[in-house]
């Protein structure tokens, strides 16, 4: 941060959302710092305007344009000087111009592509939690913030942790593996055949961490650890099979780095997502977070067990998805949205997101990743194809058997 002018001018992208708000309460903890200058959410202006009423950034944005007059209105009321905008083209200019240096990208899905690519293109410093656009398009948004400067720090717990324990570029060379924990969701120690009925409302209860709907049903699926291990692929340079899933349910060891001398470092720290945040804005320094230290001896016990690879075979998806390459994790990533948004609508149930994911990954055979084009059009196959299995489902009138499996 020293060769850095001072405040850093923040755009947080997903501003009304669980990383938005958890990084705009850093951002206030250090007004010397850190300074909000640009927010942005998706559809809930009420919730963006109540942020710019406390944190009066220079802009704001709308992505649903039919809200902008009531964004516009409402700044103006406030007597805010806040510029508004509306619509993913008025983002993407914002992110890339002078308004901002430093970029929290945390819009949820593959919505957040191109905003996270243009801060990337653009030379920002990238805390990066919309893990779903390096899914997507992992080695296209790397390559790019290598190739304008821009530094991504993941706001992601397992690999902000990764991050922090791998600081120099020369001690990859020693590196034997990388190991994710997971905290194994709500659902951890169930069978396949006790997760026939589970509704939206017990798979978005996650045990140890306060997060958006989506990534919470991810959370129960452990296709959010499958996510991270294409998402740690791509921040680290490790083939999957360096790549290690651990379910830890006290989540306070956030992963670990092991060596080929024999040891492994782990960073620890209670379930807050301030830390990583307060991390990326400051590193290699270290700023106020507003989240206390461990207290070991209080937690008590860690306790570590392999995932159930029966019972949630999207991490497997996961894996086998990043070892085709190509556009199969695009795939996996998009039908897994489709799948994820109709379970959270109750019209499948939740067995039925891996099946949905198997299905589109097995229709729509994988091609060469080189262009954003190839990869958006797997995006759009997939959902179309995800969708389409949904709605014949219905119309056929399929039922869960008590044993998991499924009959008409
Ligand atoms: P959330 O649902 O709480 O918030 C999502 C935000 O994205 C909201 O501000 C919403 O307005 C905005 N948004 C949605 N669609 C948009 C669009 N089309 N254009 C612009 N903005 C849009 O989600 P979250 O839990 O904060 O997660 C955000 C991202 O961070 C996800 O990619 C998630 O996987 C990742 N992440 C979250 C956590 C966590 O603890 N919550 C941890 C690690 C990674
Ligand atoms: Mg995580």
């Amino acid at each position: 941060m020293s060769n850095t002018t001072l405040p850093r001018r923040i755009a947080v992208l997903g501003a009304t959302g669980s990383i938005g708000s958890s990084a705009l309460d850093v951002i206030a903890r250090n007004p010397d710092r850190l300074r909000p200058a640009l927010l942005a959410a998706g559809s809930n202006v009420d919730g963006l305007l109540a942020l710019c009423r406390t944190h009066a950034p220079d802009h704001a944005v709308i992505a649903d344009q039919s809200a902008y007059a009531r964004l516009r209105d409402g700044l103006r009321e406030a007597g805010l000087a806040t510029q508004p905008h509306a619509g993913d083209p008025a983002l993407v200019q914002l992110v890339a111009s002078e308004a901002c240096d430093t970029v929290v990208a945390a819009i949820v899905g593959a919505a957040g592509l191109t905003s996270t690519m243009a801060a990337a293109n653009a030379g920002k410093r990238l805390l990066l939690a919309n893990k779903e656009s390096l899914v997507l398009a992992g080695e296209l948004l790397t390559a790019a913030a290598r190739a304008a400067g821009s530094r991504i720090i993941p706001i992601d717990s397992e690999h902000n942790a990764i991050f922090q324990c791998l600081p120099a570029a020369d001690a990859r060379s020693g590196l034997r593996r990388i190991v994710l924990t997971a905290s194994g969701g709500p659902f951890r120690g169930r069978r396949r055949s006790q997760l026939c009925d589970v509704t939206p409302a017990q798979a978005v209860a996650h045990p140890k961490w306060s997060m958006g709907a989506k990534i919470s049903v991810d959370s129960a699926t452990l296709m959010n650890k499958g996510l991270e291990v294409i998402e740690a692929h791509h921040l680290f340079d490790l083939p999957g099979d360096r790549i290690d899933v651990l379910v830890h349910p006290q989540s306070l060891v956030h992963s670990m780095v092991e060596f080929i001398d024999g040891s492994t470092l782990a960073q620890l720290g209670l379930p807050d997502m301030r830390t990583a945040l307060a991390v990326g804005f400051a590193w290699p320094q270290r700023i106020e977070s507003g989240v206390k230290g461990l207290d070991l001896a209080a937690s008590g016990r860690l306790d570590f067990e392999p995932p159930d690879l029966d019972a949630f075979p999207c991490l497997s998806l996961a894996y086998g998805a990043l070892a085709t390459g190509g556009t199969a994790p695009a795939v996996l990533n998009a039908a897994n949205e489709i799948a994820v948004a109709a379970f959270l609508q109750g019209r499948i149930d939740f067995l039925r997101i891996a099946e949905l994911v198997e299905d589109t990954l097995a229709a729509i055979p994988a091609v060469a990743a080189d262009s954003l084009d190839a990869l958006l059009d797997a995006d759009a196959r997939s959902r179309l194809h995800a969708d389409s299995i949904i709605s014949s489902d219905r119309a056929r009138g399929f039922r869960r058997q008590p044993d998991g499996s499924r009959a008409a």
